[in-house]
């Protein structure tokens, strides 16, 4: 909000104000961000804010309706599987989408500085990173070099799933992305207030990698997407709480 983007008078940037993609709250930025990956599942992408005009008109300022911290993986292209463009997404990525120190500052630096009212914390099908996470809990060896980080990082979301009872690959990457958005809570205080004082939302969603669509796995606040808090108690709409769990 407090980057400058009204730049009044200018025709270029006055077009891109009309834009369907600046939505100002948590709701309407997950709205947008579901239909374009309808868009996409359906092999009907519009490719919003991706011409020249835009380009330049957002050259001034940013105001990212999305922070997405996403799993490196290749085939997991933020702008392309939600359909959007330029200025829309403010994209984190990390093998696994593990939240580290630098995760956290540039998420507490989206929602803040950039006024960014919604988080998505997105993973998928037959992570690579949780996998080797699998592995090495299985062989009790640890793979070498900052891979090791990687992986011990992934860890605490196997005993999650362990003690849940869920085993399948998938499952387990669903619990994983459930961890990060309850580890993104509880590590950015900030985040939390920003969460608490309705300006902001984090929602888990796990991706098909064959099918290209996404689906919300876990919210703070609960109910939002109409899934549940990471901890699963959904009459909690308070983050802290929900943290805590
Ligand atoms: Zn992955």
């Amino acid at each position: 909000m407090s980057q400058t983007g009204s730049s009044g008078g200018q025709p270029g940037s006055q077009r891109t104000t009309d834009r369907e993609s600046a939505p100002g709250e948590p709701t309407r930025a997950y709205a947008e961000l579901v239909a374009g990956n309808r868009r996409f599942v359906d092999g009907a992408p519009r490719h919003p804010n991706q011409d020249a005009g835009h380009r330049a008109a957002v050259a001034d300022g940013q105001h990212p309706f999305a922070v997405i911290v996403g799993c490196s993986d290749s085939r997991l292209a933020a702008e392309i599987i939600f359909d959007r463009g330029l200025g829309d997404l403010f994209v984190v990525r990390t093998a696994g989408h593990t939240a580290g120190p630098e995760v956290l500052g540039s998420v507490e630096y989206a929602v803040t500085v950039l006024g960014t009212p919604l988080v998505v914390v997105l993973g998928h099908d037959s992570c690579g990173a949780v996998q080797a996470a699998r592995e090495s809990a299985a062989t009790g060896t640890a793979p070498s070099g900052h891979l090791r980080a990687v992986v011990d990082a992934v860890l605490p979301s196997l005993r999650r799933a362990e003690a849940q009872g869920v085993t399948d690959i998938d499952g387990i990457v669903d619990v994983h992305i459930a961890q990060t958005v309850e580890t993104l809570i509880e590590q950015s205080p900030v985040l939390a207030d920003q969460v608490a004082r309705g300006r902001c939302a984090v929602v888990g969603m796990s991706y098909r990698l064959a099918a290209g669509a996404v689906r919300p796995v876990a919210a703070v606040p609960a109910g939002f997407a109409s899934v549940d808090a990471p901890g699963g108690s959904p009459e909690s709409t308070d983050p802290a709480a929900a943290a805590a769990v």
